[in-house]
């Protein structure tokens, strides 16, 4: 029989991404509520091998649901990726009791809390700390609302301006991996091409239907990419339209690390909220190894080496009604 969960510790591991606050609330408050000791762990996994693991209280979470990044910090950990380096992790949450343990990043944490909790008696929870979107047995990722509801914001703005000079924008979103938030935001917004890593990028046919857009005197021309498309993020796009179409007043805007950043939405907090709460449930349940996500409203537990492997697929009938509604 499982060990009964009594100490668990929480991280945020990976990149960042808003609503990872209303996460570790959600997990610190369930905790307690179940009589459990809770502890934070700082800057991921090296936080674990450098035993910076503070006490949590219901009061440490307050005033952070409204918070973008993670009050726990985020980091990448060289160490964590030797046997060695998780030994040392073990022993620190081993010397404390800790016997449960609540990651919230993306795959990557996923597969370190893999290989973490094959090799010593800890369970481990996932929940889906991303804005790309890029882990599959969920339909949300915590922050991915946040990030794509940034971009459109960004984007309203820069077609204004777009709008004003007759001017062609090229705009670069995140997503090295994930076409996601240039999908969405980029629908939102009315761009009329979208370019991602999950589809091969034809550049004569882009070139073909932008030439053919200004000939009609298209008001407005935006093409969003994401970072990762596979004919280079967006210098290398705005590089190549520049060249075969000098006449145009083409500019580039790459948005950045704002679409990490902000307060979450409404939509990024309540489901943190409910994968913290239920990442407690399911340690109390005897769960392991699982990612929480949730699929058709419902919540669905999947081992990590699946949310690890299998990535989103989009689906063709996107890209034929952005063809469509860009005409
Ligand atoms: P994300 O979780 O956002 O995908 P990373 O890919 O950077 O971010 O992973 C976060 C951390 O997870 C890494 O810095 C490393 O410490 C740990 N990690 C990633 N892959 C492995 C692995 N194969 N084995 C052990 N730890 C890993």
């Amino acid at each position: 029989m499982a060990t009964k969960v009594t100490k668990i510790g929480v991280l945020t591991s990976g990149g960042d991404s808003p609503g990872m606050n209303a996460a570790i609330r959600a997990v610190v408050r369930t905790g307690i509520y179940h009589g459990m000791e809770v502890f934070g762990v700082m800057r991921g996994y090296s936080g674990m091998i450098d035993d910076d693991i503070v006490k949590m209280e219901s009061r440490s979470v307050a005033n952070i649901i409204q918070r973008g990044g993670t009050i726990l910090k985020c980091a990448r950990s060289k160490q964590f990726l030797t046997p060695e380096g998780r030994q040392i992790a073990y022993e620190n949450l081993k010397k404390r009791g800790i016997n449960g343990l609540v990651i919230i990043g993306g795959d990557g944490s996923f597969r370190g809390a893999q290989k973490f909790s094959n090799e010593f008696d800890i369970p481990c929870i996932g929940l889906p700390g991303t804005i790309d979107k890029d882990i599959a047995g969920s339909d949300f990722t915590i922050g991915f609302d946040t990030a794509v509801n940034t971009a459109v914001d960004a984007i309203d703005k820069i077609r204004d301006t777009a709008d004003a000079h007759d001017r062609l924008f090229i705009v670069e979103v995140m997503g090295r991996d994930a076409g996601y938030i240039a999908l969405h935001s980029g629908i939102a917004t009315g761009a009329e091409n979208i370019l991602i890593p999950e589809t091969k990028t034809d550049i004569e046919e882009l070139i073909d239907s932008l030439g053919e857009k200004e000939k009609r005197k298209k008001l407005v021309n935006l093409v969003v990419v994401a970072e990762g498309d596979d004919f280079g993020g967006g210098n290398e796009v705005a590089k190549i339209i520049k060249e075969r179409m000098p006449t145009t007043d083409t500019r580039l805007c790459i948005l950045g690390h704002i679409q990490r950043g902000g307060s979450p939405t409404c939509l990024d907090r309540l489901i943190a909220s409910r994968m913290g709460y239920h990442a407690v449930e399911s340690l109390i349940e005897g769960r392991h190894n699982v990612m929480v996500g949730i699929l058709n409203n419902r919540m669905n537990y999947i081992p990590l080496d699946f949310a690890v492997k299998a990535k989103q697929r989009i689906s063709k009938e996107w890209m034929k009604i952005v063809k469509i509604l860009a005409s």
